[in-house]
């Protein structure tokens, strides 16, 4: 008789990764852009998929969006790798360079995704640390990088769930003392004042930063993201990514929104100031909260239970996300700034929770 077989002994433990999705009004929970795309891009967007041939398979090496992204960064086509999110840009970059007998340094706290699926491609995940204010010590990360010589080391910047930003000095000793791929996840990097893409060049060939669409481009729904890095890590993403990975609809997508640049830094603009508003009444709570680059705010609850707040918060129906469990965030919660009526909401919302 056969029965289910049992799945690899290392994913057993491991109960994915999502973002509880309960209903509310208000959801400020995943970073994702509170606008919509511009009405233009939709209209071009259903124009260009009347004329797709969908019985036949899409361009493979996605010829027209990566030469765009490359115009877009002033690089070339061939140092630009596209993918279904930058978690799937991720994933091939660890079926690359990572899996058994290999490994890969994160510091914690930092973006989850980067240790799930270093795990899930049987990469060894080594945790460095941060300080009391979420800074990565230089000296620290370099003696960590020297002795566990990585294969890959993730930054991120600005980094999730704390919001700030890594140094550009902090990026460089990193860069130096890391023997592999050092990847600086920039999913936030539009509303950063540096991109890592500024180090680009022969001095650090290891050097690779990952973009998404999902966020200040407001297309999470269409999952696309990708990666600017020398050319021979594009073609190591290309060797282990599935045959046709990217959609027709999906490089159309990504395609058309290139045209809407201004668009796109007109809600960064407009997201930052309401950021700015948002850390200022914080500012005047009962909550201890850290300085962002980013579309989000993190912060704790100083007079109350975190978990009490979020749930409170979710009564008045605003849905925020409860960091308090994670590994480095005691009490800490995280909120995505919204639009100016919905950030309203979660203030009040707040106040009240208090
Ligand atoms: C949201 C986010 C992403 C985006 O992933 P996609 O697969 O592109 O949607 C990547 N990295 C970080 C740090 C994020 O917060």
């Amino acid at each position: 008789m056969s029965a289910l077989p049992p799945i690899r002994p290392d994913l057993r433990l491991s109960d994915g990764y999502h973002s509880p999705q309960v209903e509310a009004e208000v959801r400020l929970n995943t970073n994702e852009s509170p606008f919509h795309p511009p009405d233009a891009w939709r209209r071009e967007l259903l124009d260009a998929l009347a004329e797709v041939s969908f019985h036949r398979y899409p361009d493979r090496p996605a010829t027209e969006l990566r030469a765009a992204i490359a115009a877009l960064h002033g690089v070339t086509a061939d140092e630009v790798f596209c993918a279904n999110g930058s978690n799937e840009v991720l994933q091939c970059l660890l079926l690359a360079y990572g899996g058994p007998q290999r490994r890969a340094v994160v510091f914690e706290p930092t973006y989850a995704l980067h240790s799930h699926i270093s795990r899930v491609t049987g990469t060894d995940v080594v945790q460095g640390s941060r300080d009391d204010h979420f800074r990565i010590d230089p000296a620290d990360a370099a003696a960590l990088l020297a002795a566990e010589q990585p294969d890959v080391t993730f930054l991120c910047s600005p980094n999730n769930p704390t919001g700030q930003s890594e140094p550009r000095a902090t990026v460089l000793v990193v860069l130096d003392a890391a023997p592999g791929l050092v990847v600086v996840d920039e999913a936030y990097g539009q509303f950063s004042s540096w991109s890592a893409l500024e180090l680009r060049g022969t001095a650090h060939p290891g050097l690779v930063v990952t973009r998404t669409f999902s966020k200040t481009w407001a297309m999470a729904g269409a999952r696309l993201g990708y990666l600017v890095a020398d050319p021979a890590v594009v073609q190591a993403c290309e060797a282990v990514v599935l045959p046709y990975h990217l959609s027709a609809q999906t490089q159309l997508a990504g395609l058309l929104a290139l045209r809407h640049t201004a668009d796109m830094e007109a809600r960064v603009a407009l997201i930052s100031e309401e950021r700015g508003r948002v850390a200022a009444a914080l500012g005047e709570l009962s909550v201890e909260s850290w300085p962002s680059d980013a579309n989000f705010i993190l912060f704790r609850p100083t007079s109350k239970n975190a978990d009490e707040v979020w749930r409170s918060l979710l009564v008045h129906s605003v849905l925020i996300r409860n960091c308090a469990g994670w590994e480095g965030l005691p009490g800490c919660l995280r909120v995505t700034i919204g639009r100016p009526d919905e950030n309203d909401r979660f203030l009040t919302a707040l106040k009240e929770s208090l």
